[in-house]
């Protein structure tokens, strides 16, 4: 028997507890609100029935036409670091929590309109989105969380009827986007800034409660609340590093508490691999270029360990910055082990020692100087030990270094005793066959805007949906671009 209700049924803890944090907002009057894409298995999660999200009403309300009852919808207030210089005043200024469902396995998550018109914090914006960004987080989202990296969700696309002006008139959409939380390292800075220091402790016990609820009642838990966001971040940058993600926009308001992937503005998968991929327009200094990831972790960290520093030691600012700075300074040296243990799954090793680093990075550099494409590359090598090197090598342009390379691994699997299956097994639930390529994203994109067919959009979701599994028919998807294809630029405007 379904259990799947047909009413939002909201909680405001947020709304309740952090007064002051928020201005209370309704949407925008849209002419004609449309279903795009339902997600069913996530709506099957949050306990809703498709049928009911799909309803006038309910479409109404995921398009911010009409507030859903019993709940206070909002616009969240937070600040930022972006690209490295601060700013005071954000906020949600294209986005509406709608409110917190409790979902089927007990978790709360929060339900958020993205691009449901203008609020206060909206400055020169319209606070509207866009088709194509719309469906572009959709995908990538989703691929995210099926590649098993956290990140927010993607429930609903909705299209609006109106049309939003960008460098042409372009048709409007609204995501609905779930997230565990929408805390970010900038919703922290906003009331340290502003020297309010009671407000960031009511936040913390707030983030503490909802993310990190076993240190309610431990008398270090501020210290104990910011190495857990540590250890979260750290994991999912080395998630990002590991499958070839460049965010392109990591400013201290894109960066969660809850350890989730936010904002899929101009992020993009790697093609061919190179070290210092940048894709976005506005990213010239390559700030956030793909081995830059690591290093801005620790540094937006830093902001997040800022505010927290008179919850650490209220009586001694020295002690405090001491107890935070040995923290931050600890991140990189454990960021390098979680990273290293991510890559040596790939390369089908289950005991990782220090030496694995030295075989991944050679992989990686001649990765690098034959332009071979990231996605492909590993994926092939566990036809390796199944005899099928040319596959493999086909990606290299010159063959030497990487069959050099293919006999220091195998010498290295052998040392660990185990069948060559349990390796396969291993490289082939890590390294994903698909991935939502660039290409293949715009084709879908542009398919969904210019001839209003989904087709491509919802064909290239469900291959990525099942990243690991090889899918008939869906060979196409699985071609890199040339290493010689134009670059690929992404832009900000969602
Ligand atoms: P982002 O670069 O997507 O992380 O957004 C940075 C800030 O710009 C946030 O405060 C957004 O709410 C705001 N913003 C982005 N696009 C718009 C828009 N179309 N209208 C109003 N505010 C926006
Ligand atoms: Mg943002």
């Amino acid at each position: 028997m379904s259990t799947s209700k047909s009413a939002f049924v909201f909680d405001n803890t947020f709304a309740r507890s952090l007064e002051g944090f928020y201005i209370p907002v309704d949407g925008h009057q849209v002419p004609n609100p449309r279903m795009l894409h339902i997600n069913e298995a996530l709506a099957t999660e949050l306990g809703l029935s498709t049928d009911f999200l799909c309803s006038e009403n309910s479409v109404e309300i995921l398009a911010g036409k009409v507030k859903p009852e019993d709940t206070v919808t909002l616009a969240q207030a937070y600040a930022g670091h972006q690209f490295g210089a601060f700013s005071p005043s954000l906020g949600d200024g294209r986005a509406m929590l709608l409110g917190e469902i409790i979902d089927i396995n007990g978790n709360r998550r929060d339900l958020q309109l993205k691009g449901s018109g203008p609020t206060p914090f909206s400055r020169n914006g319209d606070g509207k989105a866009a088709l194509g960004p719309v469906l572009r987080e959709y995908l990538i989202s989703e691929a995210m969380h099926a590649f098993g990296v956290p990140t927010t969700r993607s429930l609903a696309a909705v299209t609006t009827g109106e049309n939003v002006f960008r460098e042409t008139a372009l048709t409007g959409a609204v995501l609905t986007r779930v997230a565990s939380s929408h805390l970010r390292v900038g919703t922290f800075q906003f009331f340290a800034a502003r020297g309010q220091g009671e407000q960031v402790q009511k936040l913390a016990d707030y983030a503490i409660e909802r993310h990190f609820p076993k240190l309610i009642d431990q008398p270090d838990r501020y210290l104990r609340f910011l190495q857990s966001v540590i250890a979260k971040q750290i994991d999912l940058i080395a998630s990002w590093m590991s499958i070839g993600f460049v965010h392109g926009v990591m400013n201290t308001d894109n960066m969660t508490i809850s350890g989730e992937t936010i904002d899929y503005g101009p992020c993009a998968f790697m093609d061919t691999y190179r070290s210092d991929a940048v894709f976005s327009s506005i990213d010239e200094m390559g700030r956030y270029a793909y081995n830059m990831q690591p290093l801005i972790l620790p540094w937006n960290l830093a902001r997040l360990a800022e505010c927290l520093l008179p919850l650490l030691n209220p009586n001694d600012k020295d002690a405090a910055i001491e107890v935070a700075t040995t923290e931050i300074n600890a991140i990189p040296q454990a960021y390098e082990k979680v990273w290293l243990e991510k890559f040596a799954a790939k390369l089908g090793i289950f005991h990782v020692t220090e030496e694995d680093k030295e075989l991944i990075q050679e992989l990686l550099e001649i990765m690098e100087a034959e332009k071979a494409d990231f996605t492909a590359s590993f994926r092939k090598l566990s036809g390796v030990l199944l005899g099928d090197e040319n596959n493999f090598l086909a990606q290299f342009n010159t063959l030497s270094s990487a069959h050099e390379w293919l006999e220091t691994w195998k010498a290295r699997l052998k040392t660990e005793n185990k069948a060559i299956d349990d390796h396969i097994k291993r490289m082939d639930t890590t390294n994903p066959i698909y991935i939502p390529r660039n290409d293949l994203v715009e084709e879908a994109l542009t398919a969904a805007e210019v001839a209003s067919d989904l087709n491509p959009f919802r064909k290239l979701l469900a291959v990525v949906s099942k990243p690991f599994d090889r899918q008939s028919g869906a060979e196409r998807y699985e071609v890199g671009a040339s290493a010689d294809a134009r670059p690929y630029v992404t832009y900000c405007g969602t």
